[in-house]
């Protein structure tokens, strides 16, 4: 069986349509950071009304206890929902009229994410008797067996919405048969968020360019002092085979040469270009800490990247945060955005920094919506919320 589309439901006139989305965006105060998964989920709620549905939202936002909490209200994302739809969008409890309304954030009640399945099903009850068929579009929870993504799609007639099939097309396209040279880029935080990725995806690949903080445990292991960089000693073993694997399966393992290092883990923290094999031999000696790959690593990477034609990134090549710190994952997106191919930014935090140093959605192939859901899917994991819509992986 393969995934059920919408066009399974029949005709969607008058329905009133339950649609679980992924409207969990990063937010400071009431502002919304990135609304990037509020733009993803409007081309689904645009089919429905134009079927004649009328369509109730539901989303989580963050991790409440299970109980009301106003910093994790979905206020602000009804507002702008509304914007990017043209439409109104009622904030309600239940279904107000025939347009769109977007109910409180599902995790408010302690069933959604219950781990006993009777409590799951109890929520997920409550939920069907608002509407009359499911549309699951989540994409970022489909890993998760949560009543609002398993447990409902199981009560009433279900498929998969338009983000969700975009979504696995794409990383159909990055398992299956990918466009070569492959190279996957990785970064971010630490090595072993990623370790599954990278046993998965190293008998796929061409090229596998490391940066970010996990870039250290690779040159930790290869004997580098690294000073107060972010390193997982526990990791080395690991990283060691890696490195060995790579040469066995021909890949080409790039790591950087030079690395930008800080006296301090702070914005304005003085910084110089060190070599990556003198990362101590700094004004600030073994105290150095390493925020961004180096200028010639970032010329490396985007070179390896624009000669690729397929291409996966995920996460940061260094503390993007910091506007000193940004030019590698900046270099980074950029070739990313001139490949010859598919170009995929994965995972929340890289999204997050294309958007951040203004690069504009319709530069990449495809911005992944979905960083742990995508994670699992390239380990080759069963994705609960996707088994559920019909889906089987090949
Ligand atoms: P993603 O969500 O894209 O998969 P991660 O969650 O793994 O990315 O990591 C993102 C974080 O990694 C960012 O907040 C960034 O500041 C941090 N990071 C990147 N490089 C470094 C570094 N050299 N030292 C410490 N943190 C880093
Ligand atoms: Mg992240």
């Amino acid at each position: 069986m393969s995934l059920r589309t919408i066009e399974t439901l029949g005709d969607l006139a008058d329905k009133v349509i339950l649609l679980r989305c992924d409207l969990n965006v990063p937010l400071d105060g009431g502002r919304i950071t990135d609304d990037g998964r509020v733009r993803a989920s409007v081309p689904t709620i645009r089919r429905l009304r134009e079927a004649g549905a009328s369509v109730v939202v539901m989303s989580h936002l963050g991790r409440p206890d299970g109980a009301p909490d106003p910093t994790f209200s979905l206020a602000p994302v009804a507002v702008r929902l509304e914007e990017l739809l043209g439409e109104p969008v009622a904030f309600a409890p239940q279904r107000v009229g025939d347009g769109v309304t977007l109910l409180e954030n599902l995790r408010f009640d302690p069933r959604e994410a219950s781990k006993d399945a009777r409590e799951r099903e109890s929520y997920a009850a409550e939920l069907a008797a608002l509407g009359d068929v499911f549309v699951s579009d989540g994409f970022g929870v489909v890993h998760r067996k949560q009543a609002s993504v398993y447990e409902l799609a199981k009560a009433v007639p279900s498929a998969a919405g338009l983000l969700i099939a975009t979504e696995l097309d794409v990383l159909d396209r990055l398992t299956a048969r990918p466009a070569k040279p492959y190279a996957v880029v990785l970064g971010g935080s630490k090595v072993s968020d990623k370790l599954g990725v990278i046993d998965a995806l190293l008998p796929k690949v061409d090229r596998l360019l490391i940066g970010g903080g996990m870039l250290f445990t690779f040159l930790a292991a290869q004997g580098h002092k690294i000073g107060k960089s972010l390193l997982e000693d526990s990791q080395f073993e690991t990283v060691k085979r890696y490195v060995a694997e790579a040469a066995e399966r021909g890949v080409e393992l790039v790591l950087p040469t030079d690395i930008v290092m800080a006296s301090g883990f702070s914005a304005d923290a003085e910084h110089v270009v060190a070599r990556a094999e003198a990362l101590e031999e700094t004004p600030f000696g073994a105290d150095g800490i390493g925020l961004d790959i180096g200028p010639e690593t970032a010329a490396a990477f985007a070179a390896h990247i624009r000669s690729s034609h397929t291409v996966l990134w995920i996460g940061p090549m260094g503390v993007f945060e910091f506007p000193a710190f940004a030019e590698g994952t900046r270099a980074v997106a950029q070739a990313l955005s001139e490949v010859d191919g598919l170009g995929v930014v994965g995972g929340g935090d890289s999204a997050a920094a294309v958007r951040a140093l203004g690069f504009a959605d319709e530069q990449f192939g495809h911005i992944s919506t979905g960083g742990g859901a995508s994670l699992e899917f390239l380990e080759g994991k069963t994705l609960p919320g996707l088994e559920v819509l019909g889906w089987q992986q090949t």
